[in-house]
């Protein structure tokens, strides 16, 4: 049986799901130590469980468990890696390199730090959404400390070249952030292998919980030492002070154990289900795929329609929920600042669709949707 609406904006958030919340449960009341406690066994059960957690986070991008540090989300770890490198290696320099299609996050992170003498690169990216990787290269100059490139981007899937944007970076001696937050758990993430330093997820991403992230710090080969964003009691290697959220944690490493065991099988038919929407679709000959096809997550698809602005499709579409191409962040809907980087017309990108599937999607949610779309697309 269809529920309504049918759930179609994996990218924005996903449930929990049953197997993980299965896990948090008991750490809201019966285990309701503090992690911090080191006087009695409360204490010590739930930093035992948020040790296994740390673990279980560590191991889906294949890091060491003592370069987790646990955070509120990707936001925070955004903020922490931005301002805590430009904060501690000012005395080398000012310049940061980041990308246009960023998310807000990053950002609006690099607008502050701009107010306090940053100074910031934002690198264009072409029609597919990719960045040139030579360009890259030209703009790091001896005052660069870091580079910011997400992984992929939440709006249309497009990943970029990041094991060659690690190299770069490694031999340039600079400092390389990447935002995974939409890449782990549906793509291989590899610190190692993909050369990164500092590297943000979210729970609430990978059907953990709100609330709950975690930025990765590399130890060695260089080591990176951004300053703490949050003060007060030392916590996380006094990177990250205040209680932990055992639950969220709890819930976190169990959704990464998870998303590591269904990785592929999930993906591969998720891709299939987004293979059908668009070709369903395609049919109509009204609309577009934006962004690289082939650098693309298996679940995301973002489609311009032809002469329809999304505002009334998703008016009109009160049974599918989707998220459109232009963030209503203020009164008036400004354009996707991504679609626009990718040099698409203001009026097309107001026409954009972002669809993305997940872990729960089902064939009949997508025929579904393609029935309810054709209705108002021909
Ligand atoms: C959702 C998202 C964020 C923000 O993550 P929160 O944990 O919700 O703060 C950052 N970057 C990308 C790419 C995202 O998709």
């Amino acid at each position: 049986m269809l529920k309504f609406p049918v759930y179609l904006d994996y990218n924005s958030t996903t449930p929990v799901d049953p197997l993980v919340l299965e896990k948090m449960l008991p750490y809201f009341n019966d285990k309701f130590g503090n992690a911090a406690s080191k006087t009695h066994s409360f204490g010590w059960i739930a930093e035992e469980a948020v040790d296994q957690a740390r673990e279980k986070v560590a191991a889906l991008i294949n890091s060491e468990k003592e370069e987790i540090v646990f955070t509120s989300g990707s936001t925070e770890a955004i903020n922490f890696a931005l301002k805590g490198v430009f904060e501690n290696y000012i005395s080398k320099g000012n310049h940061i390199v980041t990308v246009k299609t960023e998310h807000k996050a990053v950002l609006d992170t690099c607008s502050y730090l701009e107010t306090k003498g940053a100074a910031i690169t934002y690198l264009a990216v072409d029609r597919e959404g990719m960045i040139d990787l030579n360009r890259l290269s030209d703009a790091i100059t001896e005052k660069t400390i870091l580079v910011s490139v997400m992984f992929a981007n939440n709006e249309t899937g497009v990943m970029q070249h990041i094991e060659e944007i690690g190299s770069i970076c490694k031999e340039k001696k600079v400092l390389f952030f990447c935002d995974a937050t939409q890449a782990a758990g549906k793509t291989r993430v590899d610190v190692n292998e993909h050369q990164v330093d500092l590297m943000c997820i979210s729970a609430h991403k990978l059907y953990g919980p709100k609330g709950t992230g975690a930025l990765y710090i590399r130890r060695k080969n260089p080591r990176a030492k951004p300053a703490p964003l949050i003060h007060g009691g030392g916590h996380e290697r006094e990177f990250r002070s205040g209680t932990l959220n055992v639950p969220g944690i709890v819930g976190f490493g169990e959704a990464c154990a998870l998303a590591q065991k269904k990785m592929w099988e999930d993906g591969e038919r998720i891709s299939k289900l987004r293979t059908l929407l668009e070709q369903s679709l395609a049919e109509t000959g009204n609309n577009f795929i934006n962004g690289s096809i082939r650098n693309r997550l298996h679940n995301t698809t973002n489609i311009s329609f032809n002469g329809i602005n999304s505002g009334i499709f998703i008016k009109e579409l009160p049974d599918i929920a989707v998220a459109t191409g232009s963030a209503c962040t203020s009164a008036v809907a400004e354009p996707s600042h991504v679609l626009k980087a990718m040099g698409l017309s203001d009026e097309e990108a107001n026409s954009s669709i972002r669809f993305s599937l997940g872990r729960f999607t089902t064939e009949e949610e997508i025929k579904f949707a393609i029935e309810q779309i054709k209705k108002i697309s021909r």
